[in-house]
């Protein structure tokens, strides 16, 4: 697996089979990891980051959940416990929403049963709202709620590099469904108009390939909710 380098801090390891693309941002001594995929493939993307030693000198790591989908944290028990064997202490971190399905392992949500496994609920250290700020060495994060494909649906936006990991809200060429459990259109809608807002350079989505022509892409999609 070769991962895809975003100078300075960030590497994207894309999700193999139905797994989210999975993200990790380094910062001093500081790591955030953005989804986690099903958890089936956990041990082929740590052996990654072992490989390039981007987890070299880590002590703390923060694993965000972009939303309650199992595809994008059915590997957070099996990623927590493989850092915390390395000595690396581990809190979890998501909008207070997603964090709710998640602590109650709320399966039908969660789609577990989709996958044919369960979700392991993991206390949720950082139950984030629309606004606030994610803390990692010296970069901060702000989160921007986005409900529409979830209830829970966030991103995060990294303003020094104009990054946004969009989870499963915005996709290249396409958003996220909003016919599962949850999800609402017409807030889809909002929450677009809301990222419209932004300065974004890359936007980083939870599956397929990075976005580069984020506003093009974002308007192209935008008019598929007013065509
Ligand atoms: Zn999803």
């Amino acid at each position: 697996m070769v991962p895809v380098e975003i100078p300075p801090n960030t590497v994207m390891l894309k999700g193999i089979g139905w797994d989210s693309n999975i993200y990790l941002v380094r910062s001093r001594n500081e790591a955030l990891i953005i989804d986690t995929g099903t958890g089936t493939y956990w041990n082929r993307y740590v052996e990654v980051w072992e490989r390039e030693g981007y987890l070299k000198g880590v002590t703390k790591a923060v694993i965000f959940n972009t939303h309650e989908h199992f595809d994008h944290v059915g590997g957070n028990s099996a990623v927590k416990m493989w850092l915390e064997r390395k000595d690396v202490k581990v809190l979890f971190a998501a909008h207070r929403k997603a964090a709710e399905f998640l602590e109650r392992g709320d399966d039908y949500v969660i789609l577990s049963f989709y996958y044919g496994r369960r979700y392991e609920p993991e206390k949720i250290a950082f139950k984030l709202r629309d606004g606030d700020t994610l803390k990692i060495g010296s970069l901060r994060f702000e989160l921007i709620h986005t409900p529409g494909h979830t209830a829970g649906s966030s991103c995060l936006y990294e303003p020094k590099e104009k990054l946004l990991f969009t989870g499963d809200t915005v996709f290249r060429g396409t958003v996220g469904r909003s016919d599962l459990p949850t999800g609402d259109t017409r807030k889809l809608a909002e929450s677009l108009r809301k990222l419209a807002e932004l300065d974004v350079y890359l936007g980083l989505p939870g599956h397929g390939g990075i976005i580069k022509n984020w506003e093009e892409n974002l308007r192209r999609i935008r008019g598929m909710f007013n065509p």
